[in-house]
């Protein structure tokens, strides 16, 4: 068995030793045929829904899934051309997912489950590196998203440009923590077009930010706030 896994390993830094060797030209070529994708008069009927919502006077709780809805339309366009795929949750295992008490309440109405009760402001996960969790998604299930459909902003945005989900691999992530230089980028893009409103939804008055793990805490471990 040890044997087995020392070969898989070892295959597996092969591998990435072949990316590394390829450099960008994955990604730039991915990301030129999802721009490729978006054709003008796609980005024109998208920028003119985006600007219809973000006119539209309603309430943020009211306005969020609608944004949501919108972030599909690209995804849509971008996801034949990134290595997410579902049963893919290294992201949801390793990085931190902050979201606001706006999209705490959504997804507490989505799944009856209530939000913990934390004081205003910014909070982090203590003792993790920038970027970095040891502690899966409490809503990851089976590897995947149990809330998919009411999965925050954060998830939604962001997208792994390649082929493959070779560099969300553990031994990839191992590498990048402890800065080895073995380690390939794990190349990311992010829907920047939808900064400008979720900002004006979420940043108000009082809002609390906190990773997802902590509004909704396992129930076994609970990270602490800071
Ligand atoms: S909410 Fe879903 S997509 Fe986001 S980190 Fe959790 S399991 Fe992953």
């Amino acid at each position: 068995m040890d044997s087995i896994q020392t070969d898989e390993s070892a295959l597996v830094m092969q591998r990435l030793a072949e990316r590394m060797a390829e450099g960008r030209t994955e990604a730039s070529a991915r990301l030129a045929a999802i721009e490729q994708s978006m054709t003008p008069s796609w980005k024109a009927a998208m920028h003119t829904k985006l600007a219809a919502l973000t006119r539209e006077s309603a309430s943020p709780r009211s306005k969020l899934p609608k944004l949501y809805a919108l972030m599909e339309l690209v995804s849509e366009v971008r996801s034949p051309h990134l290595a997410c795929n579902a049963g893919c949750s290294a992201c949801c295992r390793t990085i931190p997912v902050e979201i606001s008490d706006l999209e705490a309440k959504h997804i507490a109405a989505a799944t009856g489950r209530a939000p913990a009760v934390l004081p205003p402001g910014r909070h982090t996960i203590p003792g993790n590196a920038p970027g970095r969790t040891n502690t899966p998604c409490p809503f990851l299930v089976d590897n995947l998203c149990s809330i998919y459909e009411h999965r925050p902003f954060n998830c939604r945005s962001l997208g792994v440009v390649d082929r493959d989900s070779l560099t969300c691999s553990e031994e990839n992530t191992a590498l990048t923590r402890a800065n080895d230089p073995r380690a390939v980028p794990v190349y990311m893009t992010k829907m920047l077009a939808f900064d400008p409103l979720f900002s004006e939804l979420t940043n108000r008055a009082g809002t609390i930010w906190a990773d997802i793990r902590q509004f909704f805490p396992a129930q076994t471990t609970s990270p602490p706030l800071t």
